[in-house]
């Protein structure tokens, strides 16, 4: 047997916070990630950078390989001896052919692992305000298939087990053949006033659900052109919408929004996004790289101690300084009794994770605002300042000093380069699918985002994190739909609430 291991995961319905636990550590340790149309990319995240990622499509009657080679693929990097992560959509058990590929690796005698998951059958409706089972209303529930096997036009549905079997039925597949479908279930003796939901792309921003009648749904389908991927309820519980419809009345439902920060800083602004019910992603167009002088950067670290006042503009700088200090110095004492000046509330509040007291916290990265705070405490003249920063920082703010009679040096303790690679697969989605709004959380996110050159997407709308940030992108001809009145996260998240409760 080979140390090779193949996990079958499922990888929910869409939402990208349905995957397990254990579906994620499943993804962090894998060589090799086969996935397929109904996984949301989004999870590829999760990887460690470099991993090889095998896109198997599989959207029906468009197959990208066929299910044989799917087997024979996972089967092949298993026997090399690689971690194989295959996700995919919902529950690998239900409907997915989990249970083909998991006979196949154990008929090629791989060591494989099953990470059951969220499926649409149960999550779908869920989302769409409907409970499959509820005690006021049945005991039982029925998931059947409208296809057995998607590359098969014909099925063998038992309509008379169906229609005399109580309790709520969920279908996957078949939407496309769901005339044919509810005459049989009619036929055999399904009431025609039987309530109906059909629920598309549920649980992503991409929600669409339709109501009817047995009577009824398949004509309204065909007029809205409802298609696959759907999920189709049959029963009472499908009445409990009405109070229930907890999803698809969140502010920022069916709003995709991309996220331009960095891989690492994305996190917060999109998991605000997303409990408001946005599609948020990321789509990093910055990366931040370490002191382009390392040497020069950590003497002036050590040497903090001998300022007045250490100055920081970015959270990037204190975390570049406060890193390049531990590895320094073990005790925070060694900083003496420089006093801090932060810029801004994200800038303060990553000081005080370091449990360090910020002394003056100037709001705005303006000059002057930033010498009014500090001529509060402190004449200016002949005081030593360690303003550390970003490479290619502007000069205002040292030259300005520098004329009230401060001695400053500059501690360059981070650069912002472009990124180059779309781990994310933010890039791809913003070219398949556009986007609602795009957010700038800096001026340089504004201006990757620029030099990136993406095609134009119809009625997309900018926002940005203050004027700092607003006045690059005026520059750039880019529209400014959206400003921050507070500049920090939170503070662009209430603004684009704002935007969206006024449309
Ligand atoms: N194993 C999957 C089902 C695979 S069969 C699961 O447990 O969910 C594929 C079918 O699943 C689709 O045709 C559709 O009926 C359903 N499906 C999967 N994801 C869906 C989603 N986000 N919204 C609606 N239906 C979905």
């Amino acid at each position: 047997m080979s140390h090779g291991i193949c996990f079958l995961v499922g990888a929910g319905p869409g939402d990208p916070l349905l995957l397990t636990l254990k579906g994620r550590a499943c993804i962090e340790r894998a060589d090799v990630l086969v996935y397929d149309y109904l996984c949301n990319p989004q999870l590829l995240r999760h990887a460690r950078s470099g991993v090889e990622k095998i896109y198997v499509g599989k959207k029906a009657g468009a197959h990208t390989l066929r299910q044989e080679e799917i087997n024979a693929l996972i089967v092949a990097k298993t026997l090399e001896g690689k971690t194989v992560t295959r996700l995919k959509g919902g529950d690998p058990f239900l409907f997915g052919r989990g249970g083909e590929e998991a006979e196949m690796l154990q008929e090629a005698g791989c060591r494989f692992e099953i990470v059951p998951g969220v499926t649409s059958a149960i999550s779908g409706p869920a989302y769409a305000g409907i409970p499959v089972t509820h005690r006021a209303h049945n005991t039982m529930l029925t998931i059947f298939t409208g296809h057995e096997d998607p590359t098969k036009a014909e099925s063998s549905i038992d309509y008379q087990a169906l229609a005399s079997t109580p309790g709520t039925k969920v279908m996957l597949m078949g939407i496309d053949r769901l005339a044919t479908i509810t005459a049989g279930l009619h036929e055999a003796g399904m009431k025609a006033e039987t309530p109906v939901a059909l629920v598309r792309w549920a649980t992503t921003a991409r929600q669409e659900t339709l109501i009817g009648t047995l009577a009824d749904i398949a004509e309204k389908a065909a007029a809205a052109s409802f298609k696959a991927p759907a999920v189709a309820v049959f029963g009472d519980v499908v009445s409990l919408r009405g109070k229930l419809n907890w999803f698809e009345t969140l502010p920022l439902f069916g709003k995709r929004i991309a996220v331009t920060r960095t891989r690492q800083q994305a996190g917060e602004l999109v998991s605000c996004l997303r409990e408001l019910g946005a599609d948020a992603f990321e789509m990093p167009t910055i990366r931040i790289e370490p002191a382009p002088n390392k040497r020069e950067f950590y003497e002036s670290v050590a040497y903090a101690h001998g300022y007045d006042w250490l100055i920081f503009t970015s959270p990037n700088g204190v975390d570049a300084f406060f890193n390049a200090f531990f590895e320094i110095y073990r005790d925070a004492r060694d900083l003496g009794g420089v006093r801090i000046a932060a810029i801004g509330p994200a800038t303060a509040a990553r000081v005080s994770a370091f449990h360090l007291q910020v002394d003056v916290q100037p709001e705005k990265y303006v000059a002057e605002e930033i010498i009014t705070a500090l001529q509060k405490e402190t004449s200016l003249d002949n005081v030593k300042i360690l303003l550390a920063r970003a490479e290619g920082a502007r000069d205002v703010l040292p030259k300005e000093l520098n004329r009230l009679g401060a001695i400053i040096d500059e501690a360059i303790a981070y650069r912002t380069v472009p990124e180059t690679s779309d781990e994310s697969g933010g890039i791809e989605r913003y070219k398949a699918l556009g986007a609602d709004m795009v957010t700038f959380t800096s001026s340089s996110t504004a201006e990757n985002f620029h030099a990136l050159q993406l095609p134009p997407c119809d009625g997309v709308k900018f926002a940005s994190i203050g004027p700092v940030t607003s006045k690059t992108m005026r520059e750039l001809k880019m529209p400014v739909d959206v400003e921050a009145k507070v500049h920090d996260i939170p503070g662009l998240v209430a603004g684009i609430l704002e935007f969206y409760s006024k449309k």
